[in-house]
């Protein structure tokens, strides 16, 4: 299949729309072919400067998606108009498609009650889901050989792993090895989201682009997550731009 990717400050980032990398996603759980999926912001593209580890995993992941609303100006600011797809949207709707077609998943991260309640919520909401391993985010180094290994032996299709980056794509990406066959998806908060505790911004400011104000706004101590790394990341693609001109 073709791949059309562009770099933003050193990393690919695939140009597709919503319903193509869902495709993809689709075909690789099919072929048990297996993926690392990334759903890239700012923040991370700053990790991988700085962390070998998430480096070496944004050049390799087999599909770059792009989440926050700073790499959709990014490219805009490349001449690249790209949807923002939610990363907590996308991977639900993988999770629909894990039910429809018997696929089997697995949940890791988030509070012990809130993975509870999303395991709850997700079996309420599609009946025929197979979840075959969930737990909590909340690990010694010890216990995370035991939690590799019983991940392993649940052989999941799909591992949905909300621990933050880049301790999830780190994780991800060490589980491959086990499982080279299983799709990997890094989802941030979205436990938090499907387990009903944390509220999605109303439609207006998800469709505005102002999803991560509002979320800001929630929970101000967000706020030194996103300043200045936002306005930093934009000074940097717009030098970056200028230089290839
Ligand atoms: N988390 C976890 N284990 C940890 C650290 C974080 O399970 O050691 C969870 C945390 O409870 C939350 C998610 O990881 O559910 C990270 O959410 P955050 O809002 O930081 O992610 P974002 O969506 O901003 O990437």
């Amino acid at each position: 299949m073709t791949q059309t990717r562009k770099k933003i400050l050193g990393y690919g980032i695939d140009l597709v729309s919503f319903s193509e990398a869902l495709d993809r996603v689709g075909n690789c759980i099919k072929e048990k072919s297996g993926m690392q999926i990334v759903t890239i912001n700012p923040e991370m593209i700053n990790q991988g400067h700085s962390i070998s580890a998430m480096d070496e995993i944004l050049n390799s992941a087999e599909l770059v998606i792009p989440d926050g609303i700073g790499v959709k100006i990014a490219l805009k600011l490349k001449g690249v108009e790209q949807e923002r797809i939610a990363g907590v949207d996308f991977a639900k709707k993988i999770i629909e498609l894990c039910a429809k077609n018997g696929y089997k998943i697995a949940l890791f991260g988030a509070k012990e009650e809130i993975i509870q309640k999303t395991r709850e919520n997700l079996q309420n909401e599609f009946p025929e889901l197979q979840i075959v391993y969930s737990r909590n985010g909340y690990f010694s180094k010890d216990e995370e050989l035991q939690i590799k290994e019983d991940i392993k032996n649940a052989a999941p299709d799909v591992l949905f792993t909300a621990l933050g980056a880049p301790k999830q794509e780190i994780f991800n990406n060490e589980m491959k090895q086990l499982l080279p066959g299983c799709v990997f998806i890094g989802i941030g908060g979205s436990f938090d989201v499907w387990s009903g505790v944390v509220k999605r911004a109303p439609v207006i400011w998800q469709k505005t682009g102002l999803e991560w104000l509002y979320r800001t706004l929630k929970e101000p101590q967000r706020f030194k997550r996103i300043f200045p790394t936002l306005p930093i990341f934009l000074i940097k693609v717009i030098m970056e731009v200028a230089a290839e001109k």
